[in-house]
């Protein structure tokens, strides 16, 4: 009896490895210093999280009305398509990009367009050549890019807002490690909606805290469509905990900035091709055997076939680890 399309799905799966340095997810390595209270939890929560949404309006200079918040930008893509996609719509994004997106498509029976990005670069002539050809319902582009850390310049991303009636939704999920945010252009494009997350720079993954920015009227249709109680209390402390101490969040991005700078460098001198990366992660080439040779040394990170690998920036002594792992590698293969 199940429906068609989720036939040919498999579920997503998560490697479960223990005693590994964990550089595979994205997550961030520091663990905030913070305690929140469990208090009142007999009683369901804030169903608008109107504290966490006055914070978030504060900290990006937007107006309340034009947030959604959610179990985690995974909940937003998912309100988008639930708001907008009939069965057969279209969607367009770039081919290698957060897998997510395919996936949401699928299950909800959307025709999934792709522009080619393999050679790292997202070309945003093709893209917007796309769309003005196809005029797909939702635009979805990832910047800067999961997992290439490709950042598409944002009078880019304003030139495909103004080619096209299509929604245009920018995924910043790792935008705090870079400049070039759209937040300050939202009012100049009522086809924009923006994706943000709690998950990448303010290291609370385990909290699962994500949110959508778009016009009033956007949020309006969306909310339709939104469970109640979506976000549950303690999480929205955990929230707005972090945004109240962001001081701690801040210097923390700036030592993964420097460290991943750092191991850029030494995996070029190591010989390895690595793509410039504006986010908490790098994207590189290695050998054939790399995923389990690093794992036999304690170092998880995710590998996507045809020898291209990602991983995540971490704390300094992860980062040597991994540094160390390739090492170790070199002396038995060759890249
Ligand atoms: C990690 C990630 C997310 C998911 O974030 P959650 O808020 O944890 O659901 C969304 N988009 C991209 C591109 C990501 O890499």
């Amino acid at each position: 009896m199940i429906r068609e399309t989720i036939k040919e799905l498999i579920p997503y799966k998560v490697t479960q490895i223990e005693n590994v340095v964990r550089l595979d997810a994205n997550e961030n390595s520091n663990n905030l210093s913070f305690m929140i209270d469990a208090e009142d939890l007999n009683r369901y929560p804030d169903n608008d999280a109107s504290t966490l949404k006055k914070a978030i309006a504060s900290y990006l200079s937007v107006d309340q009305e034009e947030i959604i918040v959610g179990n985690g930008s995974s909940e937003m893509i998912e309100l988008l398509m639930r708001t907008y996609i009939e069965s057969g719509d279209k969607i367009l994004g770039f081919d290698i990009s957060f897998s997510m997106y395919k996936i949401f498509a699928k299950i909800y029976d959307a025709n999934y367009i792709s522009v080619s990005n393999d050679n790292y670069v997202m070309d945003m002539d093709d893209l917007i050549n796309q769309a003005v050809l196809k005029q797909p319902k939702l635009i979805l582009i990832c910047n800067p890019n999961n997992p290439t850390g490709y950042l598409i310049n944002k009078t880019e991303i304003e030139r495909l807002c103004k080619s096209t009636k299509s929604l245009v939704v920018v995924d910043e999920a790792y935008i705090e490690f870079c400049e070039g945010s759209m937040i300050n252009r939202l009012s100049a494009y009522d086809n924009l909606i923006i994706l943000r997350t709690f998950s990448k720079a303010w290291g609370l993954a385990g909290a699962r805290v994500g949110y959508l920015i778009a016009s009033q009227q956007i949020v309006n249709e969306i909310s339709k469509v939104k469970a109640p109680y979506n976000l549950n209390a303690l999480s929205q402390r955990a929230a707005i905990k972090a945004l109240e101490n962001s001081a701690e969040t801040l210097k923390n991005i700036d030592e993964i900035i420097n460290q991943r700078e750092y191991i850029y460098n030494q995996m070029c001198e190591m010989g390895y091709k690595v793509y410039k990366s504006a986010a908490n992660f790098l994207y590189f080439e290695g050998q054939e055997l790399l995923y389990d040779e690093l794992l036999s040394c304690g170092v998880l990170i995710r590998a996507f076939g045809n020898r291209k690998y990602r991983v995540s920036i971490g704390s300094k002594s992860d980062n040597e680890m991994f540094l160390e792992g390739l090492q170790s590698v070199q002396t038995r293969m060759v890249i």
